[in-house]
């Protein structure tokens, strides 16, 4: 009875001590991890190859520091990466092509103003010139009229230049059309610009956060990214969080729970070191 008491007591400690060096003192960095690429959405647009890339990059940012492989592609290995499509990339993709078409309508703008600005000027010049020819007419006019009427031949160089007159008239008359018309064409695409402007702010400028990537560790989970530093940088924050780094208060670190301006590059900050070398014993 007292020796079986030992064994089992004996057992249990050897189970607690295997359960303590398995869970507490080998840490996640001492075991190599095979994975696969599970989803994998095409309306990304990105080739699977590149995708396997993005991840092999961002493996071999941790395991430069430890100078040994942590991860390892596998097909048909259980841990899989994922590229889930979600509604915040659909977002992104729908504000990417408004802001294309902003531009497009930018340049537009821009060149229907010159156009603009040119017809304005032609038909300010057809009027200074109009009116210097009708005063030097009318006041030719007023002289012979004062003489009791003119020559024949002064007679029909008045009457050549009135109808030279009705001419640069209707000129000007259609140049004030294309003026109005150039405007009114602007202020629609101005109006349609300014519309636009809305349409994409109201995309973006609702506060919201949103899960860009995540992992339990069994599986990470890429839901959205706007760039391939993006992509990089989510795939090494995800593989810090396997090797059992939590998050770091630092918005530098790519450790921080959130993608900023700071740390979208993927460049490992002192602070991510230091915390992998607390998950590692390095
Ligand atoms: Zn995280």
């Amino acid at each position: 009875m007292k020796l079986l008491r030992t064994i089992v007591l004996y057992g249990i400690l050897g189970i607690s001590l295997f359960v303590l060096w398995d869970r507490v003192l080998r840490s996640q960095c001492s075991k190599l991890i095979e994975y696969d690429i599970g989803e994998f959405d095409e309306r990304f647009g990105l080739e699977r190859e590149n995708f396997l890339t993005h991840i092999q990059n961002a493996e071999s940012t941790w395991e430069s520091l430890v100078d040994k492989p942590l991860f390892r592609y596998v097909p048909g290995a259980d841990f899989k990466v994922n590229l889930i499509w979600s509604e915040e990339q659909a977002r992104l993709y729908e504000g990417n092509k408004l802001e294309q078409n902003l531009n497009t309508a930018e340049d537009s703008i821009d060149s229907l103003q010159t156009r603009y600005s040119l017809t304005v000027q032609k038909y300010k010049n057809a009027v200074a010139q109009y009116e210097k020819s009708l005063a030097s007419y009318e006041k030719e006019v007023t002289y012979w009229n004062s003489q009791g009427g003119a020559p024949t031949d002064i007679y029909e160089k008045l009457q050549n230049q009135a109808t030279l007159l009705d001419t640069k008239a209707s000129e000007i008359e259609r140049l004030s059309k294309q003026v109005n018309s150039l405007a009114e064409q602007n202020n629609q695409k101005i109006d349609d610009y300014n519309n636009g402007v809305n349409e994409y702010n109201s995309l973006f400028t609702q506060g919201y956060e949103f899960d860009a990537g995540n992992t339990d560790g069994t599986e990470i989970n890429i839901y959205t990214y706007a760039s391939s530093e993006e992509l990089e940088t989510l795939l090494i924050h995800e593989f810090g969080h396997v090797l059992g780094i939590d998050h770091v208060d630092d918005e530098h670190s790519v450790m921080y729970y959130l993608l900023n301006d700071y740390n979208k590059e993927g460049e490992l900050s002192e602070i991510d070191i230091a915390a992998l070398e607390v998950s590692c014993r390095l």
